[in-house]
């Protein structure tokens, strides 16, 4: 495979009443949450979609069904480190990612640092190859009516050996 290889991923999930917000690793106080099997981390789901593409290997549905009770309420950050170390079995690591979050509220901006950090911390890099974007969605459709959360992400993976 090549020296270099781009990836892309973006995920959505409902907001409800009655879940935590859990976006990038971290809780966000909010009133509402995501619905999801997991902790419904949109934005992680995104990031391991885009390491996955990256290397040719699917999508995180194949590794981890909805359907699989084992995955119940499982913390998204886990998951990530799994596929992260895909990611290293093949020889590569990231370069750089940069993730847009759209959300009509909360207001994401306090704690754009807060979800880099987290992310850094359970990938093991630098937090400078991180970038997080927030942004509304302008009121337009259901996003824009706060009924859901999207995320995107895009990360760039380098061989991990000098060759
Ligand atoms: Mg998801």
């Amino acid at each position: 495979m090549s020296k270099i290889r781009i990836g892309y991923g973006e995920d959505i999930h409902r907001l409800v009443e009655g879940r935590k917000l859990i976006l990038g690793g971290i809780e966000i106080p909010y009133e509402k949450g995501l619905l999801g099997h997991s902790d419904a981390d949109c934005l992680l789901h995104a990031l391991m979609d885009s390491l996955l593409g990256a290397i040719s290997k699917g999508d995180i549905g194949l590794y981890f069904p909805p359907d699989d009770p084992k995955y119940e309420g499982a913390c998204s950050k886990d998951l990530l480190k799994i596929v992260y170390k895909m990611v290293l079995d093949e020889g590569y690591k990231i370069n750089n990612i940069d993730l847009t979050i759209l959300a009509e509220s909360p207001k994401l901006r306090p704690y754009i640092d807060s979800m880099r950090n987290s992310i850094a911390e359970t990938l093991g890099i630098d937090i400078n190859d991180i970038n997080i974007q927030a942004m509304t969605n302008e009121g337009l459709d259901e996003i824009g009516k706060g009924l859901a959360i999207r995320a995107t992400s895009t990360c760039l993976l380098v061989r991990s050996n000098n060759e």
